[in-house]
């Protein structure tokens, strides 16, 4: 009897996860399947609750329910405590355990892929959802010198400042955390002195409603910075062509993708996860190249 991993998310047609995390499982030759488990909101509950059943392993939990599902579990792990957001769930006896991994890939991916150290940079930060609560974090424990986070709901933001500043007060890091309203994305102000732009919005995703638009025009965005889209598919997203037509330096989702998925795949496991036959998958299935 084949045992199972799944997706919990809504929608999920966009998702790549399943291909790659298959092709690591594959590897290892074990007869384990990862699903999309595509969930509405009222089936929340329930399909975490399935998580219980002997046949499932686990899983990983994507958009929009990194925050939702914290009460549904048994236990949270230090780290997406402080973060507020779960994307790994591990069954170890019978209990589930949320983990998140976001942070983790977030960064690997930011040093693996452009050699960018964030201590002393500064950062605008757009969105304030589960990803961005864990690439902020992230940021923050590298010794970030500033973060800006503006978000379309302005009371997430201030929220998540809040808690950034609360835990930076109670550490020996020093960020300086403010929040802004969505329309600051409009002026060339929000991005002076700043190094690094992240999108954790779900703008630009294909299949969603926000298919084909970029959070930020080309003429606020400046030359010489590195902006970094989670967003994976596609590639490039818009807001990166605008970005590479002014002059930045550009990083897609997709390596991130891989670390937070090999993460995972460790936890569920406890085998080393095989990250560059799951990049090449991963790679393979988005750009339809062995790149
Ligand atoms: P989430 O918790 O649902 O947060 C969604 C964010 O997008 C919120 O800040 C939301 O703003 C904003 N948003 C949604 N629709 C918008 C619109 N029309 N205009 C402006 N802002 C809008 O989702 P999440 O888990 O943080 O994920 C966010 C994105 O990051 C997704 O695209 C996800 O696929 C991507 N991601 C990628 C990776 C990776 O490994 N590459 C990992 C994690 C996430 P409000 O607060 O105003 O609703």
């Amino acid at each position: 009897m084949p045992k199972f991993i799944g997706l919990i998310g809504y929608p999920l047609k966009h998702s790549i996860s399943p291909y790659f995390q298959q092709a690591a499982l594959d590897y290892y030759q074990l007869d384990i399947r990862y699903d999309a488990w595509e969930t509405s909101p009222e089936e929340l509950e329930f399909t975490v609750a399935k998580i219980r059943e002997p046949q499932n392993l686990g899983a990983n939990v994507t958009v929009p329910y990194k925050e939702a599902v914290l009460p549904l579990l048994d236990e949270v792990d230090d780290w997406a405590n402080l973060i507020g957001a779960v994307n790994t769930i591990a069954k170890r006896d019978d209990r589930l355990t949320g983990f998140n991994t976001d942070a983790y890939g977030f960064i690997e991916a930011l040093y693996k892929e452009k050699h960018f150290e964030p201590k002393g940079k500064r950062a605008v930060i757009l969105g304030a959802g589960g990803a961005a609560r864990a690439v902020s974090f992230a940021l923050v424990q590298k010794k970030i010198s500033s973060l800006t986070i503006v978000n379309r709901t302005l009371e997430r933001a201030n929220a998540l400042a809040d808690s950034l500043n609360s835990y930076t007060s109670d550490t020996s890091l020093k960020t300086k955390v403010n929040a802004l309203p969505w329309q600051s994305l409009s002026s060339h102000k929000t991005f002076n002195h700043c190094q690094l732009i992240v999108n954790c919005t779900i703008i630009g995703t294909k299949y969603s409603s926000q298919e084909g638009q970029s959070p930020l025009s080309i003429e606020v965005i400046p030359r010489d910075i590195l902006v970094y889209d989670l967003v994976y598919n596609p590639w490039p997203t818009p807001l990166l062509q605008l970005a590479q037509k002014a002059g930045a330096n550009i990083l897609g989702g997709l390596a991130m993708l891989v670390y937070q998925g090999a993460a995972s795949f460790e936890l569920w496991m406890g085998k080393e996860a095989p990250v560059d036959i799951m990049l090449k998958g991963a790679r393979k299935i988005l750009i339809g190249g062995e790149e």
